[in-house]
């Protein structure tokens, strides 16, 4: 019998085809609160073949805890890869796998969502609302707007389409794509001081690594346009939180708007909680009905496929 440690929440929580898929196999599934800490994924990885996992901590570690027990496959719901070392894990014939390509239109939406939100002041607006009050704030327009998207990959695409349709000025940064449509009307930045002091708005969609961990700092916010808007969907370690602050308090950024934070969930006492220039919500970016059916199925197949090619299911 396969034993599945299933640890995602989104997976877990929203009903849909994913499930049956699921329960089609026969395997027999655990089911943990993710995302698991290091200290918990130690304890648990042995007992099983195959992690069904969301953005827990599986370093090489708990991969070698794994191998020592029953662990083949492991098959990450969702994009990120950074608290996973899926390098380690394929180096050492454990396939792993995730699922790229099925959740960039629902967070894409969400950054819409952020913006419009913020600009708007759709959040102050209702509370104060239900508080039987009647205040009304001047909005912003996001027509003619110039957005700078870093990391033009499949969620920064989304942006920049949709982006458009607003009637947005399309900026983007990614040193590893060197060319781009030309008829996509988007002024490809070859570094980060072009685009930084041309945008009102700047969206993270580069992934968490060495190079990108806490590169929103001091510097990087300087250089950003007077009253501009940062929005952070990507991860929280990529932001300098009290350089945040401080250019929050300043003025010198209008809005902080993010899904992600460096711990999550949010501790107690965080520096950017309460503040009215900022909007977080608890990394529900990809989390809609549509997308997770789409990255629970994928994930699910993913795994079926992994064990297939191991040979412990008939193909
Ligand atoms: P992707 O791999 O399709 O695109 C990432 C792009 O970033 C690539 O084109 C890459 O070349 C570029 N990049 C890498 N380093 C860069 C750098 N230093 N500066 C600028 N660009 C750089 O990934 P994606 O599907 O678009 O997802 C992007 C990230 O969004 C993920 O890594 C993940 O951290 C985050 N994400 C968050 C949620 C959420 O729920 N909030 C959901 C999905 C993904």
């Amino acid at each position: 019998m396969i034993r599945v440690l299933l640890t995602s929440t989104s997976f877990q929580d929203t009903p849909g085809r994913h499930h049956d898929l699921l329960s089609e196999t026969g395997f027999e599934v655990t089911r943990l609160r993710g995302p698991l800490s290091k200290e918990e994924m130690l304890q648990h990885v042995v007992k099983f073949d195959a992690l069904l996992c969301g953005d827990d901590h599986i370093d090489r570690e708990v991969i070698d805890r794994g191998r020592e027990g029953r662990l083949k496959v492991i098959s990450k719901y969702g994009v990120g890869l950074d608290k996973l070392d899926a390098h380690y894990a394929r180096s050492i014939g454990i396939p792993t796998t995730n699922c790229p390509g099925v959740n960039h239109t629902t967070v894409a939406e969400h950054v819409f969502a952020l913006m419009l939100g913020y600009n708007r002041n759709i959040h102050k607006h209702s509370a104060e609302t239900f508080n039987n009050q009647w205040k009304r704030y001047t909005g912003h327009e996001i027509m003619g707007c110039s957005i700078g998207i870093m990391g033009f990959g499949s969620i920064g695409r989304a942006v920049a389409d949709r982006a458009r349709a607003f009637g947005c000025t399309i900026w983007a940064y990614d040193p590893y794509i060197s060319q781009i449509n030309e008829e996509s009307a988007v002024h490809f930045c070859v570094s980060i001081d072009e685009l930084l002091p041309a945008c009102d708005i700047i969206t993270l969609h580069m992934p968490l690594n060495e190079t990108t961990r806490g590169m929103v700092g001091r510097q990087f916010l300087e250089r950003m346009k007077a009253g501009s808007l940062l929005i952070n969907t990507s991860r929280g370690e990529i932001i300098d939180n009290d350089e945040v602050v401080k250019a929050l308090d300043s003025g010198h950024l209008r809005g902080y708007l993010c899904d992600v934070l460096e711990k999550e969930p949010m501790v107690p006492n965080h520096p950017l909680a309460h503040r009215k220039d900022v909007i977080i919500t608890p990394h529900i970016g990809s989390r809609t009905h549509q997308s997770v059916v789409r990255q629970g199925c994928m994930a699910v197949e993913n795994l079926i496929d992994s064990l297939k090619k191991l040979g412990y299911l008939v193909p």
